[in-house]
């Protein structure tokens, strides 16, 4: 089957279209052939690589994916060839403490697809059954691609970490990206009130109809933390900041918070390291909190409110899977609002 792999680690010239074997099937997984693949900054830092990360070789990329079910394996009764399906990229082993008590992606075998095992990016993929769902006919393959990480991801984070309540203020950095433009309907859906930053006049128009109530152009206003204070909260500060930005952001989003405030981080694109005065922390009596991806009824529940409307993928821009490194070039200037997807066997 066709598929976008690396063979060594590093940039991207080291990803390649080509042949690969198609994935053997579990008795517990379904294949499904490939519809659309949506990119995520991970497939970037996986093809870099970290230390520890043994990858069996050629490695496909892809952790989001929808498309239509060609084969099931001998323990599957809930699906049928022919059904059009969606997946939840968080796999976990199933077992442990964790994962029996619904907290999957705390696991210690928790990963990503796309991550430690092979990804969407190919014309088949396979997948747990525990990790897939029907689409229903209001939602085209193509949302549902976009759909899944970022979906889940910030559901996770504003829902059961943050516990974002009606009236607040939440602040959320880089509107486009997939996390915030999910955040920002998101946080709306609870009732907060929404503060995003963006960076042109087109990106703060689609902030705007996502929801957001201040959308504040961090290029024309570098230092937006006292205008957001003074004029926006009328100083109090932001009650929550959804922060996957990293080093670039991070004085910023502390700044910005009231006492008790939350600072929910998913990621680190601009660096993982951050300067940190702690007085902040304990004289805010702030609260730090990470979240990465979500379980499995966190999945389910924000998937459910995308198939009944409420919520909608963004997708910018759909490439052909041959022009896998100019889409992931395209997502690494960052200029896009949405989710950047490839198209397979659409
Ligand atoms: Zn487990």
């Amino acid at each position: 089957m066709k598929a976008a792999y690396f063979k060594n680690h590093g940039g991207l010239d080291n990803l390649q279209i080509g042949e690969v074997e198609q994935p053997q099937l579990k008795s517990n997984e379904l294949l499904v052939e490939t519809a659309y693949a949506a990119l995520n900054h991970l497939d970037l830092f996986v093809l870099e690589g970290w230390p520890g990360l043994n990858l069996h070789i050629p490695h496909i990329l892809g952790s989001d994916g929808s498309g239509v079910v060609k084969e099931i394996g001998g323990e599957i009764d809930a699906f049928k060839v022919g059904d059009k399906v969606l997946i939840n990229p968080g796999i976990s082993c199933g077992k442990c403490n964790y994962c029996l008590a619904g907290q999957q992606n705390l696991c210690a075998d928790f990963s990503i697809k796309g991550e430690y095992f092979d990804g969407t990016f190919a014309e088949f993929f396979t997948i747990p059954e525990k990790n897939v769902l029907k689409i229903p006919d209001s939602i085209s393959l193509k949302d549902a691609a976009a759909a899944p990480l970022t979906f889940l991801t910030a559901w996770r984070m504003m829902v059961t970490r943050a516990e974002v309540r009606p009236e607040e203020y939440v602040f959320i950095h880089g509107a486009g990206g997939g996390v915030s433009s999910a955040a920002i309907q998101i946080a709306k859906m609870l009732g907060a009130i929404v503060i995003a930053t963006t960076s042109s006049e087109e990106k703060m128009k689609a902030a705007q109809d996502l929801g957001a109530d201040h959308v504040i152009n961090y290029k024309e206003r570098n230092d937006f933390t006292d205008y957001v204070y003074k004029e926006i909260t009328g100083k109090k500060g932001v009650d929550v900041v959804i922060d996957s930005v990293g080093k670039q952001t991070f004085p910023k989003s502390i700044k910005l918070l009231r006492p008790n405030g939350r600072f929910v981080t998913c990621g680190a694109t601009t660096g993982p390291h951050v300067d940190l005065d702690i007085r902040h922390v304990f004289w805010k009596q702030l609260q730090i909190l990470g979240s990465t991806m979500s379980n499995q009824k966190e999945f389910r529940d924000v998937m459910n409110i995308v198939f009944e409307g409420k919520i909608h993928p963004v997708v910018d821009k759909v490439f052909p899977l041959d022009q896998v490194k100019e889409a992931e070039k395209y997502l690494k200037k960052g200029n896009q609002f949405g989710k950047v997807l490839l198209s397979v066997n659409p």
